[in-house]
């Protein structure tokens, strides 16, 4: 017996639920890519990007995935033998680092772990012994979605200035970006990066990146430039110049129609959006983790992000089971635990185009799945969420 018909749903972070108004602006025959239109939506998305990012410098669009647009942030401001500092809190600023080492730049791993963020004390601790001033960026992410931690950005920027390095700032917001603050000048950001696939709401294959004037100054001297990435080859008068060749079009279409969508609704009610969404799943996570089988990832409650919720398993066929009977019986489609967590845990994402029926309908699911394979749990996981939303979204 299952119960799956209907529209799948899936709960991983990213690629995520595309809003059908996205997919409905891509339904459209080819584009004469010389025409003035076009130029005006890249005009558009630019800016609109520059808004998200919360910053006056220029942004830039790649055909890209995040793994994309960290090498064009990289690429654009490093040279060959370049020292850079990473703060670890999970599996993805050490993937960007590691894409920097593999460009032939050197990276120091500031030691973190999977269950906490970045502490900004040790980021000033580290960057105050750098007496030689060798490190030449810190690489953070605002949230890391392996481990569902968020961390503190305005903090970390001020870590940096308090030990009075000029090191680049940069900062991954992927899995942040549209759902949660980002405010790229104020924090003191030098380089900020996202794709479109997660709190955007937009097919994969769109990386962008945010600039700010130092990191522009730096550029002129940066020798990892290359052709496609090059922010001063994109800055051309021609249109084609600005993709490096033929425009994304119906990607571009696809994200105009995600910001229109995310501007109309409004930036405080997105993000008072996730948090409720992602508090509702912390108040069934938390119960459930009563009997000890299940438990949060994340230790502090303020460290816990409000784009994905990471739940530790005893044992990976606990993991495994759940996901298969979520997914094969009920057509819920859970996150697998990543890198160290790697059958360890499972991810439920509640980021981008997410209302309370989606998030609800996760966790009765899992809940159903709880039940109907044994695993110990506390009981009114979904009760508790449901309380949750009915205490804070007022009538
Ligand atoms: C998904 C993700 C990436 C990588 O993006 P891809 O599009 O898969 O290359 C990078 N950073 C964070 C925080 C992410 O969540």
């Amino acid at each position: 017996m299952v119960v799956r018909a209907g529209r799948e749903f899936l709960a991983i972070p990213g690629p995520t639920t595309m809003p059908d108004e996205v997919l409905r602006a891509m339904h459209r025959p080819a584009a004469d890519i010389y025409d003035g239109g076009l130029l005006a939506l890249t005009e558009s998305l630019h800016a609109d990007l520059s808004k998200l990012f919360h910053t006056r410098g220029r942004s830039y669009i790649y055909i890209a995935n995040g793994h994309g647009a960290w090498e064009a942030a990289l690429t654009n401001v490093l040279s060959r033998g370049d020292k850079i500092l990473v703060l670890e809190s999970g599996r993805f600023a050490i993937g960007w680092g590691d894409a920097a080492e593999r460009l032939g730049v050197e990276i120091e791993i500031l030691k973190g772990t999977w269950d906490r963020a970045v502490r900004p004390d040790e980021v000033e601790a580290r960057l105050r012994q750098d007496k030689e001033r060798r490190i030449k960026a810190v690489l953070t992410v605002q949230i890391d979605t392996a481990s569902g931690v968020v961390n503190d950005i305005p903090a970390i920027g001020r870590a940096i200035r308090a030990a009075g390095h000029d090191a680049l700032f940069m900062v991954d917001a992927v899995a942040s970006l549209g759902c949660m603050p980002f405010q790229m000048d104020d924090w003191h950001i030098d380089v900020a990066m996202s794709a479109s696939q997660k709190g955007l709401m937009t097919p994969p294959g769109l990386g962008f990146v945010a600039v700010s004037e130092r990191a522009r100054e730096v550029h002129r001297k940066a020798d990892l430039r290359s052709p496609y990435w090059d922010w001063t080859a994109r800055d051309g008068q021609e249109h084609y110049q600005k993709y490096a060749g033929t425009p994304p079009v119906h990607l571009l279409y696809a994200l105009r129609q995600a910001l229109d969508m995310l501007f109309e609704e409004g930036a405080e009610n997105t993000f008072l959006r996730h948090r409720l969404l992602a508090e509702a799943v912390r108040r069934a996570v938390g119960v459930w983790s009563e009997k000890g089988a299940l438990s949060f990832n994340i230790l502090a409650p303020s460290e816990r992000s409000d784009t994905v919720t990471t739940v530790l398993v005893r044992s990976e066929r606990t993991a495994n089971d759940l996901k298969d009977y979520c997914r094969d019986k009920c057509g819920v489609v859970l996150g697998n635990g990543i890198g160290a967590l790697s059958g360890q845990a499972f991810r439920i994402a509640h980021m981008g185009h997410v209302n309370a029926p989606m998030i609800l309908g996760v966790l009765g699911v899992v809940e159903v799945g709880l039940n109907a394979l044994r695993i110990p749990h506390g009981e009114g996981g979904v009760l508790a969420a449901t309380r949750w939303l009915g205490d804070n979204v007022p009538a």
